[in-house]
């Protein structure tokens, strides 16, 4: 049973050798995750036992940090976009009190975050001393067309894990370094923001995500063959659909189409 994915992320890195030329280095999980949540507070999709965190790790180095959460944050605000979360807020959390690595690089690493935002975000707010303690991070809040606000997304440096995993690359002097670690999710659970999403929609998806995206329905007995076909040919181009050849009323049968929000 394992709370995050992490540590698998860095063993990966840690299977082979690793020279400055080959980065930035990422390696992804879409893992499984665990929390020992007490019954009484589980509630549907949005906390349960047992999750999949869609967590990523770019290793990089140190001047590659502004141009990698550059990256990161555009990829998250563009699946956002694809689902339709217009309304999305982002917000830069600073060094705490107890941190650790020194003030120089807490100072390097919050700028290059800043720069980031800079470069692809018209607003954002900062929280100051609201970093976790191994290094800043920026939060994405979607908000669901009930006007609710999730946190979903996170691109967080981390000054930590790659010291306790001893983590190593051989520099441009031949030397071996310690390489900066990006964590990056922008769905955070899958299965939250799944609940998310069908609620967002209420029902009723975009066709593209759609469960059923046609349904073929005759308007009598006689047009069955041609309603087979039709519902063949969409088969074969890989749409999702089924038929109701039922001797109902057509009137009948949208309406009943439209109450299970087929497109
Ligand atoms: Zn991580």
């Amino acid at each position: 049973v394992k709370p995050m994915n992490c540590p698998g992320g860095l063993l990966v890195y840690k299977a082979t050798q690793h020279s400055y030329k080959e980065f930035p280095i990422k390696v992804a999980e879409l893992g499984q995750v665990h929390r020992h949540e007490l019954s009484g507070v589980l509630h549907g999709l949005f906390r349960v036992k047992t999750f999949t965190i869609d967590d990523a790790h770019i290793f990089c180095l140190e001047e590659q940090i502004l141009e990698e959460v550059s990256k990161a944050i555009k990829l998250i605000l563009k699946i956002y976009k694809t689902f339709h979360f217009e309304d999305v807020s982002l917000e830069l959390s600073t060094r705490p009190d107890k941190a650790m690595g020194s003030d120089a690089i807490w100072e390097k690493a919050t700028s290059a975050l800043q720069g980031a935002l800079d470069q692809t975000t018209t607003q954002y707010k900062i929280n100051e001393g609201d970093g976790a303690f191994y290094g800043p991070k920026i939060d994405f809040h979607i908000k669901d067309s009930l006007n609710r606000s999730w946190q979903c997304g996170t691109v967080q440096l981390d000054f930590s894990m790659p010291e306790r995993f001893e983590l190593e690359y051989i520099g441009q002097d031949g030397e071996a370094h310690r390489p900066v670690m990006i964590h990056r999710a922008a769905f955070g659970s899958i299965e939250r923001f799944l609940g998310i999403l069908i609620e967002h929609y209420a029902g009723f998806f975009p066709l593209w995500l759609a469960p059923i995206q046609v349904r073929v329905m005759t308007i009598s007995e006689k047009y069955e063959p041609f309603a087979k076909n039709i519902y063949d040919q969409l088969k074969r181009n890989n749409t999702r659909c089924d038929t109701d050849l039922r001797g109902e009323k057509i009137g009948y049968k949208i309406s009943q189409a439209e109450q299970l929000k087929i497109n």
